[in-house]
């Protein structure tokens, strides 16, 4: 049999390998601006034309290259940052793979444009799809200058696969936060299609953390300072009333490197343990500085994920600095704080020093296909598209089939169904001021007060055929978002008027005002409110299926319905039930959760004979 295997050209393998680096505009830009720090300039311009599909430029004052490494930095295995193996694990600068030019190169049209400070002229080089069209001398300012153009160019499939430009727009601009947070001592701007969103002076973190989200924020944050031998902390804290609804706003750096870590995530939300209530979340931005030879980063190409040797005091240690702020600053936390509970830094377990890292290795996906998009298992059912055929005669009517627990929940109630159907006379108990429980032919009925309202009002503004009812507001409020949100809420403001909001943007800038909301509004907090409704959007858009109009009413509604915790009298009681019943979806919530639990006469009897 004739030999089948052959050596991928270089152009192929640096086409492949881009599809892990470089995934849509967005990352291009993480490379280009980590390679301009990495540079040590002081001052960074990035500059996006449609989102960064036409144009993608970043220009640097930092230390320039000379003519033969303007060439070389395109090669794979290109880099100027580690030269053995052991560089591995002392790396203080932002990039060290020396891949990503080669994959942007790969698959954009790319010029460059460098000078080294001591050199009179600069040189320019053309490159395209990994061929080199060009290079002559030219005369440019001290540093370097990327223009990526047409990225994808040559991977039509790619670029079909982009989101529209506000979502990818909104992408660059979570890359440009996550490294401009840190990086404090750089002067940054970031112009997309001529216009200035971003012009950030070198400052300090917090007046940083201001310039990004907006100077309330100076209100809204403790400060964390602690040092250890296996870490130091330093940044800010959330103050447990500025809690959120997602953990947008959360923001962990390692040696100045955004990074994703779900157990350190986990320290700093345990520090607000009692203090905020379930499923909310708060807000921090910290950075940690660890010896590099004590991390393992290198275990994901796209270098969010890192390892620790010591995990565990860095979960103690992270724990117990944000529970310090948060008590040193709050006088309300001070009296849930137990001293005998609190840990003490000087308690933290030891560093080992036998602990020899592994060798760090690449993951690359072999099978991993850029084109193809599954939906995320993690996608929650959404009302409207569950279909059960149970009746809710079955709790009322004299069914004669029993519902189990769960499996047999009417997600489906008929149309015909009314409130004058339910018993006047029904009883309700309020449970832990969290769940309703009614009898009901079928047995117990425990319903959640708060998704079944947010349900209910879901429904109610999802199914509006006209626009709903608005309430004047007695002064018209203003608030402002960041440019790229300021676009994506600008793509709302027709659907916010047909629920009832009288919002408009000011002259095309980043403030909106708002003279009336949807009748029962609570018009606190509008900025929180708006602010959240972006980050959902955001997060229903990535999806495949997302839908505006959901995202909208499910912001709506969750902000309209009745909290647990809430106390409610009999009547009011009685209204959620009743309109609950009147609803299409019953028993799943606006973000697909259970609403309804029955438990039925079997099962009740076995709880009286202790089955359960
Ligand atoms: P890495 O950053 O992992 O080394 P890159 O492919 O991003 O790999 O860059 C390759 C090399 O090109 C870098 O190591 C650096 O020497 C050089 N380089 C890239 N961007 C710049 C820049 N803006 N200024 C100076 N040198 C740069
Ligand atoms: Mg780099």
């Amino acid at each position: 049999m004739s030999d089948i295997i052959n050596i991928l050209p270089d152009n192929v393998a640096n086409q492949i390998a881009a599809g892990e680096v470089v995934d849509r505009p967005a990352s291009a830009v993480k490379e280009l601006i980590e390679n301009a720090i990495d540079a040590g300039a002081s001052t960074i311009q990035l500059i996006v034309k449609d989102a960064g599909r036409t144009l993608i430029q970043v220009i640097d004052n930092g230390c320039g290259m000379s003519d033969s490494d303007a060439r070389l930095c395109f090669e794979r295995h290109a880099t100027s940052k580690i030269h053995q193996a052991d560089d591995l694990f002392a790396i203080r600068t932002m990039g060290f793979r020396g891949e990503a030019l080669a994959s942007i190169a790969a698959i954009a049209q790319v010029e460059l444009k460098t000078r080294m400070h001591d050199e009179e002229l600069g040189t320019c080089v053309e490159i395209e799809g990994c061929t080199i069209k060009s290079q002559q001398p030219c005369s440019c300012s001290p540093g370097t200058s990327f223009s990526v153009k047409n990225l994808f160019f040559n991977v039509p499939a790619r670029r079909n696969f982009l989101k529209k430009d506000s979502i990818e727009l909104s992408h660059i601009e979570e890359v440009f936060r996550r490294i401009v947070m840190t990086h404090c001592d750089i002067s940054f701007s970031f112009h997309s299609n001529g216009k200035l969103l971003y012009d950030l002076h070198a400052c300090n973190m917090l007046q940083r953390i201001c310039q990004i989200f907006g100077q309330q924020y100076a209100e809204r944050l403790y400060p964390v300072d602690e040092s250890s031998d296996v870490v130091t902390v330093k940044g800010y804290v959330g103050k447990p009333e500025y809690v959120r609804k997602t953990r947008g706003e959360q923001y962990l750096f390692v040696n100045g490197r955004y990074i994703k870590h779900p157990a350190l995530s986990a320290a700093v939300e345990r520090a607000y343990t009692n203090l905020i209530p379930d499923r909310l979340y708060p807000s921090y931005f910290l950075t940690l500085s660890v010896d590099p030879s004590r991390i393992d980063v290198n275990i994901h190409p796209t270098k969010t994920e890192v390892k620790f040797v010591d995990e565990q005091a860095m979960f103690a240690i992270l724990r117990a600095a944000a529970r310090k702020a948060i008590g040193q600053f709050s006088l309300a936390t001070e009296i849930e704080f137990n001293p005998s509970t609190e840990i003490r830094f000087d308690e933290i377990p030891p560093v080992s020093n036998n602990y020899t890292p592994p060798i760090p290795t690449i993951n690359y996906t072999p099978n991993y296909n850029p084109f193809n998009e599954t939906p995320s298992s993690g996608t929650k059912r959404t009302g409207g598209s569950q279909r059960q055929t149970d009746k809710w005669e079955s709790f009322y009517g004299s069914s004669k089939k029993e519902s189990t627990v769960e499996a047999e929940l009417p997600l489906e109630a008929p149309k015909e169904t009314t409130s004058n159907e339910l018993p006047s006379d029904m009883v309700c108990l309020q449970v832990k001021n969290r769940y309703i429980a009614c009898a009901t032919q079928a047995g117990l009925l425990l319903i959640d007060q708060q998704r079944a309202h947010e349900r209910i009002i879901y429904e109610r503004f999802a199914n509006a055929e006209n626009d709903l009812p608005a309430q004047q507001l007695m002064f018209p409020l203003n608030f402002t978002l960041s440019p790229a949100d300021s676009d994506l809420l600008g793509e709302l403001v027709d659907d916010l008027h047909h629920n009832g909001f009288a919002i408009e943007r000011m002259d095309n800038s980043n403030t909106f005002v708002v003279t009336a909301t949807p009748a029962d509004f609570d018009e606190n907090d509008l900025q929180g409110f708006f602010e959240e409704m972006v980050t959902d959007y955001k997060g229903c858009m990535m999806q495949k299926f997302g839908d505006r109009n959901h995202s909208l009413c499910r912001s709506i509604a969750r902000r309209m319905a009745v909290k647990s915790g809430r106390e409610l009298k009999l009547q009011e009681m009685q209204q959620i039930v009743a309109d609950l019943m009147k609803c299409t979806s019953p028993a799943l919530s606006p973000d697909g959760d259970p609403v309804i639990a029955i438990v039925n006469e079997e099962r009740l009897a076995n709880i009286m004979k202790g089955k359960i």
